[in-house]
C-alpha cells in the first residue's frame, strides 16, 4: 500500500489537467484533481469554445448581407446580445457537465477548491491536505493588463463573455490572437470597433502575407485599426471611458478591452515551498518530459508558456501520463504545431513563416495565390484571401503552409498532416484537387513567386 493518498494529484482541471488525469487513471493510477473555478478550464469555460460561438453569432450580419446577392430578400433583422449570452452559457454548462462525467467515469476524484503546494508531495485544497507520489501543475494562465492609470476600468476576455450589453463603441488593445478575434466579433455584431496596437501590423510572429491579409480584411469590415499607439490613461466619464493615447489623442468608448497577453498563473501556488523553479514571466520551467526542477513534480499547458494552445496542453498532458504511468517514453512534440486565428477573415497556419524559413534554409521557394472565395462572387464582396506554401528547395519538402480566408482553419488542419509528415511539393502536385473548393489551390500552385 502506498504511503500517499494518490499516485497522481493534478492541480487544475482544464484541458491539460483533465487529459493527464484521465489517461493516468486509465493506466491504473489512483488520481485526484482539484479545481478552484469550473471544470473544463479556460478553453471550455472562458476561451476557445465560447469564443467560437460568439464568432458564429457575429458572422450572421455578413451572411444576411451576402444573401441578397443570391436572390434572397430579407425582412428586418435584430440581434439580442443577452439571448446569445444565455444560449452560450447553457452550452458551456452542458460541456462542464460532460467534463465532470469524464472525470467520474475515469475514477478521478475531484476536489473543489484552490490547490497549493505545501511540500513536494503535499497539496492543500481549501484547508485539506492531500498527498501524492507525483504532482502535476496544470493551472493555466490569466489575462494580463498593463498597469496604466485607470486600467481597472477596462475588461479582459474573461469579462467580455459576460457583458450586460453589447458595447456601442469598444476599444480593443493589442493585436494578438484575442484582440483580432474579439475585434471581429464585436464588429460583426454591430459595435463600432477601434483596435490600438503599439507596433505596425496585427499578429506579430505570423507570416507577413497573413498579417497583411488580416489587416485588410478587418479594415474592410469597418474596424478602425490604429498603429503605433497604446492607451496611456483611462478615465471614467458620464458618457463612457475616455482614453488618452500615447500620442496624446483622446477618444471615448463604452468599453475598453485589454487583449495584451496572458501570464502563467503561478502566484500563491506554493512553488517556492516545494522548490519548483520558475523562469521568465514566472512560467514553470520544464524539460521535454514536462518535469520541473523537482523530480516528482510536473507541469503542462499554459503555466509552462511553451506553445499556449489547447491541443498542445492536451498532447503535453497525455504524453506525461503515458510516460509516468503507462510505461512509455513520450517526450512532448511541438514541431509543426498548426494554429488558427478565428479572426474575420480567419487564419490557418502550420510550419515556418517565410521569414523563419529563409533564416533556416539556404534556398526557399515561395508559392502564393490570392483568391476571391467563390461565395463572395454573387455577394459582390471584394475581399481576397491568400494561400502560401514554402518549400525547401534542397529537399523539396513543404515547410510552411498558410492561409487567410473562409474556412482556413478547417482546410489547414488537413494540410498540417502533410507538413508534419514531411511531404514534398511533388506529393502536393500529384494530389488531385477537389473542385470547386478554395483548398484545391494548395495542390495546384505551380509557379513560384520568388526563390
Ligand atoms: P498575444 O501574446 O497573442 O498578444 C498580446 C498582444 O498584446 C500583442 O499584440 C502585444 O504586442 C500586445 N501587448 C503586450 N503588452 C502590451 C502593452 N504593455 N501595451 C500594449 N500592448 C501590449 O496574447 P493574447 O492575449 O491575444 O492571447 C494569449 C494567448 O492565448 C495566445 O498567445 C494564444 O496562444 C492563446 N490564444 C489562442 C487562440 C487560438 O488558438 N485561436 C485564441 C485566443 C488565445 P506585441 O506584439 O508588441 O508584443
Amino acid at each position: 500500500m502506498s504511503r500517499f493518498d494518490y499516485d497522481l494529484f493534478v492541480i487544475g482541471a482544464g484541458s491539460g489537467g483533465v487529459r493527464a488525469s484521465r489517461i493516468a487513471a486509465g493506466h491504473g493510477a489512483r488520481v485526484g484533481i482539484c479545481e478552484e473555478s469550473r471544470v473544463g478550464g479556460t478553453c471550455v469555460i472562458r476561451g476557445c469554445v465560447p469564443k467560437k460561438l460568439l464568432v458564429y453569432a457575429s458572422q450572421f450580419a455578413e451572411h444576411f448581407e451576402d444573401a441578397t446577392g443570391y436572390g434572397w430578400e430579407l425582412g428586418e433583422t435584430k440581434f439580442d446580445w443577452q439571448a446569445l449570452i444565455a444560449a452560450k452559457d447553457r452550452e458551456i454548462d452542458r460541456l462542464n457537465g460532460i467534463y465532470h462525467k469524464l472525470l467520474d467515469n475515469a475514477g478521478v476524484e475531484l476536489h473543489e477548491g484552490r490547490g497549493r503546494l505545501v511540500d513536494a508531495h503535499t497539496v492543500e485544497v481549501d484547508g485539506r491536505r492531500l498527498t501524492a507520489e507525483k504532482i502535476l501543475i496544470a493551472v493555466g494562465g490569466r489575462p494580463w493588463k498593463p498597469e496604466i492609470p485607470g486600467h481597472e476600468l477596462g475588461i479582459t476576455s474573461d469579462e467580455a463573455f459576460h457583458l450586460d450589453a453589447l458595447p456601442r463603441r469598444i476599444l480593443v488593445v493589442g493585436a494578438g490572437y484575442i484582440a483580432v478575434e474579439f475585434a471581429g466579433i464585436f464588429a460583426g455584431m454591430g459595435s463600432e470597433v477601434t483596435l490600438a496596437y503599439r507596433r505596425d501590423l496585427v499578429l506579430r510572429g505570423f507570416d507577413e502575407d497573413v498579417r497583411r491579409a488580416v489587416d485588410a480584411g478587418m479594415r474592410g469590415r469597418g474596424i478602425d485599426i490604429r498603429y503605433q499607439v497604446s492607451p496611456a490613461r483611462l478615465e471614467k466619464r458620464d458618457g463612457g471611458i475616455e482614453v488618452t493615447f500615447s500620442d496624446d489623442s483622446t477618444a471615448e468608448y463604452d468599453q475598453v478591452m485589454f487583449a495584451t497577453g496572458r501570464s502563467p498563473y503561478t502566484w500563491e501556488l506554493g512553488l517556492e515551498e516545494a522548490g519548483v523553479k520558475t523562469g521568465p514571466g514566472n512560467r514553470i520551467e520544464v524539460d521535454d518530459y514536462s518535469r520541473t526542477s523537482v523530480d516528482n513534480i510536473f507541469a503542462v499547458g499554459d503555466v509552462t508558456d511553451r506553445i499556449n494552445l489547447t491541443p498542445v496542453a492536451l498532447m503535453e498532458g497525455h504524453a506525461f501520463a503515458d510516460t509516468q504511468f503507462g510505461g512509455m517514453d513520450r517526450p512532448v512534440e511541438h514541431a509543426d504545431t498548426p494554429a488558427a486565428v478565428f479572426s474575420q477573415p480567419p487564419v490557418g497556419t502550420v510550419g515556418l513563416t517565410e521569414a523563419k524559413a529563409r533564416e533556416r534554409y539556404a534556398d526557399v521557394r515561395v508559392f502564393r495565390s490570392e483568391f476571391t472565395p467563390m461565395r463572395y462572387t454573387l455577394a459582390g464582396r471584394k475581399e481576397k484571401g491568400v494561400m502560401k506554401l514554402l518549400v525547401d528547395v534542397a529537399s523539396d519538402r513543404v515547410i510552411g503552409c498558410h492561409m487567410v480566408g473562409l474556412d482556413a482553419p478547417e482546410i489547414v488542419q488537413g494540410f498540417a498532416v502533410a507538413v508534419r509528415a514531411g511531404l514534398t511539393k511533388a506529393d502536393f502536385d500529384r494530389t488531385i484537387g477537389i473542385h470547386p473548393t478554395a483548398a484545391e489551390e494548395l495542390v495546384t500552385l505551380r509557379s513560384p513567386v520568388s526563390t
